[in-house]
């Protein structure tokens, strides 16, 4: 069987490194805060050339303290495209702001300037404080930021980056970490930078921000652990997984770069017959998925199983049709976008350990599939 992500071929390649970087914490014991934690925070503000970088539990964290170093509450409308992981809006309504979806674009599945001012200025109506958008670059791709920066510096707004998919990615030659006023990352494993647990991480150029946040993520500590100036949470990114990740880093941008000769494959070989993924000239997504648009969506899942290659459906239900979510709020102009979306998406097998003889295979299957062989 074909992996989705094959998480095992990269191992391989960094089994030394990585299992010296394990045996090495084992050793010196400073499990929680170790000197690797502040390693890896120095180099990630280093790989994005954000100011600041503070690790956390993982990636649903660090947008819960965003949100908390902005004093996110009732009177808020928070907006977030309906077609994304729940993470990205299950942190709103637990502060008491009101979660407002937002359609996205069809060709690059992020989120949709025009339909974002429609719910704002419905919020606005409605009594509502415009506070903050969280723009989700979804697959791994930028949302357009320059255009979203304008939208919120009109309406006093906070730009933040649910960057758990992009990390790695750039957009007008600029690493995601610095395109908006917060950006946060996921480090799970299956994410383009994944550990071998749960880890996050929050960027910023705002050094009072970045302060507060690190507070709140140690129990709203003060000048020492025991006290505790502020109402906080535990949320910290274990030293072993900071040491994992300062050797998968060390590998992360050959293999974003080989994310590209992957992507790029797969969109020449199925482009005739599939809508394949759009990138704008100005970004480089960082793949951490390749997905495809197809009507018969069922059909080629069920082909490419019967091959033995597995395909995910990212995402089948929008958000704003998820049980959980009913009593949120929607733009007024509907999320047509995301519903269409979710009935038609298609992610193939994508990651930097995709060798050409497999990958073949794959694009034999589908184009067998779609064009009726
Ligand atoms: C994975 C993901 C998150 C949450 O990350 P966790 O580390 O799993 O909490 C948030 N937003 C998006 C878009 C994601 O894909």
């Amino acid at each position: 069987m074909i992996p989705f992500i094959d998480l095992h071929a990269q191992r391989q390649e960094l089994k030394c490194g990585i299992d010296n970087a394990i045996a090495k914490v084992l050793d010196h014991g400073h499990f929680i805060s170790g000197p690797e934690v502040e390693e890896l925070e120095e180099k990630l503000s280093a790989f994005t050339k954000a100011k600041h970088c503070i690790t956390c539990g993982n990636g649903t964290d660090a947008l819960q303290l965003v949100l908390m170093a902005e004093d996110v509450g009732p009177g808020d409308a928070i907006f977030v495209p309906a077609f994304t992981f729940v993470a990205s809006g299950e942190v709103v309504p637990p502060t008491g702001a009101r979660l407002v979806f937002v359609d996205v674009q069809s060709d690059t599945f992020l989120i949709d300037p025009a339909s974002l001012e429609v719910a704002i200025d419905d919020a606005r109506q409605t009594g509502l404080c415009p506070r903050m958008v969280i723009a989700v670059d979804i697959f791994g791709m930028p949302a357009d930021y320059d255009i979203l920066g304008k939208i919120c510096r009109k309406n006093d707004m906070i730009l933040v980056a649910d960057a758990a998919q992009s990390f790695g990615s750039t957009y007008h030659k600029r690493v995601a970490g610095t395109l908006a006023d917060y950006t946060t990352t996921s480090f799970f494993p299956a994410k383009p930078l994944g550990c071998y647990g749960d880890g996050g991480a929050v960027f910023t150029d705002h050094e009072d921000k970045a302060e507060l946040i690190k507070s709140f993520s140690v129990h709203g500590k003060g000048k020492f652990k025991y006290d505790n100036v502020r109402v906080g949470i535990n949320s910290r990114l274990d030293t072993i997984q900071a040491a994992i990740l300062l050797e998968k880093l060390k590998i992360f941008p050959q293999e974003i770069e080989v994310r590209q000769a992957v992507s790029s494959r797969y969109s020449t070989s199925l482009a005739d017959l599939v809508e394949v993924p759009v990138v704008p000239d100005d970004r480089i997504s960082a793949w951490a998925q390749y997905t495809i648009k197809t009507d018969d969506r069922e059909g080629l899942q069920a082909s490419c199983k019967k091959a033995g290659i597995p395909t995910v459906v990212y995402y089948p239900r929008p958000l704003h049709r998820q049980t959980g979510y009913f009593q949120e709020r929607t733009v007024r102009t509907g999320l047509a976008v995301s519903e269409m979306l979710c009935e038609k998406v298609l992610s193939l097998p994508m990651h930097p350990y995709l060798d050409d003889t497999t990958q073949s295979e794959i694009i034999k299957s589908v184009r067998d599939f779609l064009s009726g062989r």
